[in-house]
């Protein structure tokens, strides 16, 4: 019989985290679900907890944790608040694999914890790779740590990978859908709002992600990810806009030959594979048919309006703090921008300014990441209220 895997998910109330839950669910002969974690979401994270009996469960919001713990108190399930809690459930001697589902900045201590306490991790939260590439993949080579992809295109060039043995990487191509502003000019981005930025033509996910979709910061940020996960300098990134969402990304080897990854977005099959590699698990997921896609399209993103990606590949390039900035900076933005205080271009604009505000560090530790994430977002917030 197989061992079964001892997981913990943090943000299980999330997108993602639901989804990975959808995926346990489906093989409990697999899974032993050890923590799951919310946000602020404490009616869903009682119900999540009464269904799946996790042995710990933590609410960053510390202001609802009575509830759930006066929900839990007749189980047999340790409840935990507050963001230091989050650290410590992940290093629990039971617990395997560490899938990282909450957004943003919050994901990078709780990872470190994980790497430090040698749990392999499933990761889907790509800004802490963005904020402390550097540190995380040296963290998980000294730890001996294996980080499994989630994102649907690092999946795919994931699962491009093996029987390649040496044989290096010439470039890869991250696929984009475009979001639901492709082809728009400046000028039609200028007047786009907040309801239109939330409706992405192929993919549900969280509204943090979403508005990022619309904005191409996502691609940007996953240029990055691919950057620290594959070892893969900037020049052998490209970024193609592919609005079908079928074919989740592409390796170039240095023959030439091109291999992809191709199916339905559906961001079950990459937690599944994240959760599971190097095995494949049966599903019941529809399948792709060829027949209702006679034409998969591929066009250059548009650098000039989409200025995000433009930022992007220049904070690799300059390197160190430089994309924690960037992306401190797009956190508080997008944050504005869902409440109505930023216009959609405001966000490529302050992330802009940002970058160019903080000062530069090569070499950063944590204790300067977490400098540079203050200061950005209060250079972020004061160009907000400028
Ligand atoms: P959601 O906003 O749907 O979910 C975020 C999760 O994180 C929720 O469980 C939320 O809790 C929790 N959370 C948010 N802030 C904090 C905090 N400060 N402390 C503790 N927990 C917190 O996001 P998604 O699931 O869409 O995305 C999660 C990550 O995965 C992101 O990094 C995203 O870029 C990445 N990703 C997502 C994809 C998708 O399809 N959704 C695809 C590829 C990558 P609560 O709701 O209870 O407040
Ligand atoms: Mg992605």
């Amino acid at each position: 019989m197989i061992k079964k895997r001892g997981i913990a998910i943090l943000g299980s109330t999330g997108s993602i985290g639901t989804q990975a839950l959808e995926v346990i669910e489906a093989y409990p002969e697999r899974f032993d679900l050890q923590v799951i974690t919310a946000g602020k979401n404490a009616d869903l994270l009682i119900k999540q907890a009464l269904k799946f009996k996790p042995n710990m469960v933590v609410l960053g919001d510390e202001s609802q944790l009575k509830a759930v713990k006066e929900a839990l108190w007749k189980e047999d399930i340790h409840v935990y608040g507050g963001e230091e809690a989050l650290c410590q459930v992940v290093q629990s001697t039971n617990v395997d694999l560490v899938l990282t589902a909450l957004v943003g900045y919050a994901g990078l201590k709780p990872t470190i914890a994980a790497i430090e306490a040698r749990k392999d991790i499933a990761l889907a939260n790509k800004e802490t790779l963005v904020v402390a590439g550097q540190l995380i993949m040296n963290l998980a080579r000294t730890y001996n740590v294996n980080i499994y992809p989630v994102d649907s295109e690092h999946s795919a060039i994931f699962q491009c990978l093996p029987g390649e043995g040496g044989n290096a990487i010439e470039k890869i191509y991250l696929t984009a859908s475009g979001g639901p502003f492709r082809g728009y000019s400046l000028e039609q981005l200028a007047t786009v709002t907040k309801a239109q930025a939330l409706k992405h033509p192929n993919w549900s996910m969280g509204a943090k992600i979403t508005i990022d979709s619309a904005s191409m910061m996502n691609k940007g940020l996953e240029v990055i990810e691919a950057h620290w996960l594959f070892n893969l300098k900037a020049s052998q990134i490209d970024v193609i806009v592919h609005p079908q969402s079928i074919v989740h990304s592409l390796v170039q080897f240095k023959d030439g030959s091109i291999k992809a990854q191709l199916g339905l977005p559906d961001m079950k099959l990459p937690i599944q594979y994240a959760l599971t590699y190097p095995e494949r698990l049966p599903t019941e997921f529809p399948r792709f048919d060829f027949a209702q896609y006679p034409q998969l399209t591929f066009e250059k993103p548009d650098f000039g309006t989409f200025t995000n990606l433009k930022l992007s590949f220049q904070a690799l390039e300059k390197g160190g703090n430089i994309p924690c900035a960037l992306n401190a900076a797009n956190e508080v933005a997008v944050q504005a921008f869902i409440e109505d205080k930023i216009s959609f271009l405001q966000i490529a604009e302050i992330n802009g300014l940002t970058m160019e505000r903080v000062s530069f560090v090569a070499n950063p530790d944590l204790t300067s990441l977490v400098e540079t994430n203050s200061m950005a977002r209060r250079f972020a917030e004061e160009a907000i209220s400028f």
